[in-house]
């Protein structure tokens, strides 16, 4: 479960996108990652419980990635997030109350954007809209 920015929304409404570490109430901009991501997934996804949507940014450093799973990372592809996967959608509510969901992997409804940078780019971020999808029904991605 991801950490509560209750203290931020009750001031500022609703973000317009999340990450691992908060919120973003300007428009996404892969410049706004972390500094060590090469790439960044900005995906809709949604709750397994109640069906909300949000928007979210997966960041990725390959390097991390290497040393941690001993392999290239997975991009996305048409049947599948790869290894962009979100993981438990952002802390909300639902009638009222914390929504179940909050706890259970998301899935992944679409990858609006998709960013890469490292030594091939010069090091800018350079959009590849060849990773980008619609996943149809129930959306994919089970943590799994
Ligand atoms: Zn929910």
């Amino acid at each position: 479960m991801l950490p509560d920015y209750k203290d931020i929304t009750s001031r500022l409404g609703e973000p317009l996108w999340y990450d691992g570490r908060g919120v973003g109430y300007d428009p996404f901009r892969p410049e706004m990652c972390d500094a060590y991501a090469n790439y960044v997934a900005f995906a809709e996804v949604k709750c397994q419980v109640c069906g909300r949507r949000f928007s979210v940014a997966v960041e990725v450093n390959k390097y991390d990635w290497l040393n941690s799973f001993g392999r290239e990372v997975q991009f996305p592809g048409a049947a599948d997030e790869g290894d962009f996967h979100y993981g438990d959608p952002p802390k909300h509510e639902a009638g009222g109350s914390l929504c179940p969901g909050v706890t259970m992997s998301c899935t992944t409804r679409k990858i609006i954007e998709f960013w890469v940078r490292d030594t091939s780019t010069g090091y800018r971020w350079v959009r590849k809209s060849e990773y980008e999808f619609e996943y149809r029904g129930e959306g994919c991605g089970d943590g799994e």
